[in-house]
């Protein structure tokens, strides 16, 4: 990803280099496409992954606190711990109890996991990502991993001024777009729509 431009950032190379994609992705971990992780749900492109750690790195910093809505396979969630350690915080939040314990898990896999999660820089719940995790709030960063039908206000609310979203929306005509979020230190919201995508969609939780 660095040789075709994907990656431009040495921070955000040393953080892949750190974390094994194929803890995550059950099946062929290094092709640049989705791979399915059971629920629905799938272990976004690195494309997508590169793409967001890059757009969102001006806030991720040793100390920052970032809100991983849609962990699912937990891949970005330790991505994002990798640019905010030491003192740093990621709250992983999947709605399906097992793709939590599957973030949880995957984690686990390595030695700098494992130890992110006794020190608490990483954490995983389940809830309704649509209305954020006010326990943590307020965020440096928000991450998206699902297609929102409306940019929730709960999540602008959940912002740090300043601090960035990076949100996929499904607009009127049907299609989604990758928006970027930015508070301003004065509070002022301000969005941006970068580019076309196609995520799983942020739903209800499924029935049991
Ligand atoms: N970032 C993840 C993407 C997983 S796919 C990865 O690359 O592995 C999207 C995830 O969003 C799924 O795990 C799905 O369970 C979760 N999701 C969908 N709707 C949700 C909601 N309302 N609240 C929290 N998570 C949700």
């Amino acid at each position: 990803m660095r040789k075709e431009g994907l990656i431009t950032s040495d921070r955000v190379f040393d953080a892949f280099v750190s974390v094994d994609r194929a803890h995550f992705s059950p099946t062929t971990p290094y092709a640049d496409s989705p791979q399915t992780i059971g629920h629905a749900a799938t272990i976004s492109a690195p494309h997508m992954h590169a793409s967001a750690a890059e757009t969102l790195l001006p806030y991720l910093n040793p100390g920052s606190k970032v809100l991983d809505i849609g962990s699912g396979s937990g891949y970005l969630t330790n991505i994002f711990a990798a640019l905010v350690r030491p003192g740093g915080t990621v709250i992983g939040v999947d709605h399906i109890q097992p793709l939590v314990d599957l973030g949880l898990k995957n984690t686990k896999k390595s030695p700098e996991g494992a130890k992110a999660l006794e020190e608490g820089l990483i954490k995983f719940v389940c809830a309704d990502g649509r209305k954020g995790w006010k326990e943590g709030a307020p965020y440096d960063v928000i991450h998206v991993g699902a297609a929102c039908g409306v940019l929730h206000q709960e999540l602008v609310e959940q912002l740090k001024a300043p601090g960035r979203m990076f949100v996929p929306v499904e607009e009127q005509d049907g299609m989604q777009y990758v928006f970027v979020v930015d508070k301003d230190k004065d509070g002022g919201v301000r969005r941006e729509r970068l580019y076309g995508v196609q995520y799983v969609p942020l739903t209800d939780a499924p029935k049991v």
